[in-house]
């Protein structure tokens, strides 16, 4: 077989593979007037649908599932070693240090986000938090109701200023306990330099804490060595956007913060002894994990970190960015296409947004989905302050939607890809949104 052939024979053999590994591809849907199309998912941002091998894995767990830590039967064991040896498997995942790092299980990134955030608060001595203007709520309201909390600016493409950031370290030399930033923009998709914000951090005394929802599921992740300027000392991140959609959020940082601060939940399997006059904690991490965890969840998410290492974190990431540079290579070509972000920078992830001028965002992502079969997301994703600005919306115009309850907010459409989706999806996402740009006014009248 010719050299190229063979190439080109790996490359779909790899590409089904992929495919293959993923639950609910071939579900039709229901796309008006009694036609059916296989829907193409271009919203792994929100969340990714299951492996395959995390739905087995749960399911042949399942006979086994019993309480863990406090059974004595031989059921609990498995269960409670299957809890444990997760841990294991999220600190290889990530590069924490078994020692001196803690995994804690919680819901998700927002839940793993507000327990740092609570814990740090305890012994909150007038401290300011460093948030940016790129966040997801999860990375800035947590921190708005324990912190006085600033905002490193972006510029107008949504780039994170570095200037800015150390201009504010100086400004609030000395008080600036934490540096909290995505790891990815689950707008743009721009990826931020994270190893060099560390050092920036560091070097002024303030700890980093990576919002990891959008990083850790495209791009092979290390925390790197505590005694390293480049080290992240807190990483949160979610089970369902990496293929294991069963309710397990991560934190993972320093054991003693964890320590040195009580719980943010209180109850039972945190306390190792109590009175009326005393609790004794138990060590992180089961002290920050009260009430019956997660077994399941946690058992699902160990399963999907072992698929997507045996995957290959750097080849996912590389098949991700081809596609997306793809993706925003067809869009710069449509008609009336407005994109938004720096579209040009290669450092993203698999994400990217924008809108169709004279359609309004909710209206377009509608007929996407029921004209097309192709669910994408529309809004202001949960990013508020980044999408306004990335809209140019005046201070006067937010305070009117501020004001006005009932009228419709401003937003994107954004797509986002999973390591599944292939330049099939794409061309015919791209064909639809041509079709609507062509035929504005049709489709206006008739979805309005
Ligand atoms: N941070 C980012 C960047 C996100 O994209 C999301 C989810 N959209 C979150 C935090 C919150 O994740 P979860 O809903 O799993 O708590």
């Amino acid at each position: 077989m010719p050299q190229v052939v063979q190439k080109i024979t790996k490359q779909i053999d790899e590409q089904q593979r992929y495919r293959d590994s993923i639950v609910g591809l071939d579900v039709k849907v229901p796309i008006g007037r009694g036609k059916y199309a296989t829907e193409i998912n271009l919203d792994n941002a929100a969340t990714t649908p299951p492996f395959k091998a995390v739905m087995d894995d749960v399911h042949n767990f399942s006979s086994w599932y019993a309480s863990i830590h406090r059974g004595a039967g031989y059921k609990s064991r498995v269960s409670s070693q299957v809890y444990e040896e997760a841990r294991k498997a999220v600190e290889r995942f990530v590069g924490a240090d078994s020692e001196l790092d803690s995994v804690i299980f919680t819901k998700n990134t927002t839940e793993s986000i507000n327990l740092l955030a609570d814990v740090l608060a305890e012994n909150n001595q007038n401290e300011v938090i460093l948030s940016t203007c790129m966040e997801h709520l999860a990375n800035d309201l947590p921190w708005r109701k324990r912190f006085k909390t600033e905002y490193v600016k972006v510029d107008e493409k949504g780039n994170l200023l570095l200037e800015d950031l150390e201009n504010k370290l100086i400004k609030n030399r000395g008080k600036v306990r934490l540096v909290t930033v995505a790891g990815a923009s689950n707008v743009t998709g721009l990826i931020n330099p994270i190893y060099e914000i560390a050092r920036i951090a560091h070097r002024y005394g303030a700890e980093i804490c990576v919002d990891g929802a959008q990083w850790v599921p495209h791009i092979p992740v290390n925390m790197g060595e505590h005694h390293s300027d480049e080290h992240i000392d807190y990483l949160a991140f979610s089970a369902h956007k990496m293929y294991a959609p069963f309710g397990v959020g991560v934190l993972v940082g320093k054991r003693n913060t964890f320590e040195q601060a009580n719980p943010m939940l209180y109850g039972g399997g945190a306390a190792r002894l109590v009175s009326h006059d005393f609790i004794d904690w138990e060590n992180p991490p089961d002290k920050d994990e009260a009430g019956t965890p997660n077994v399941i969840g946690v058992k699902a998410l160990t399963s999907a970190i072992h698929q997507l290492t045996d995957m290959n974190m750097l080849e996912i990431h590389k098949r991700e960015s081809d596609l997306i540079d793809y993706t925003i290579e067809q869009l710069k070509s449509v008609p009336n296409i407005i994109l938004y972000g720096d579209y040009d920078n290669k450092k993203r992830v698999s994400v990217i947004s924008f809108n169709l001028n004279g359609i309004e965002h909710s209206i377009l992502a509608e007929i996407m989905s029921t004209q097309g079969g192709i669910a994408v997301r529309n809004g202001l994703f949960c990013a508020h302050p980044y999408v306004m600005q990335l809209l140019q919306i005046s201070n006067e115009e937010i305070e009117y939607y501020h004001k006005n309850k009932r009228v419709q907010l401003p937003g994107m459409v954004r797509v986002s890809l999973g390591l599944y989706n292939n330049q099939e999806d794409i061309d015919q996402f791209i064909e639809a949104l041509r079709k609507i740009s062509r035929n504005k006014g049709y489709f206006l009248k008739k979805f309005k």
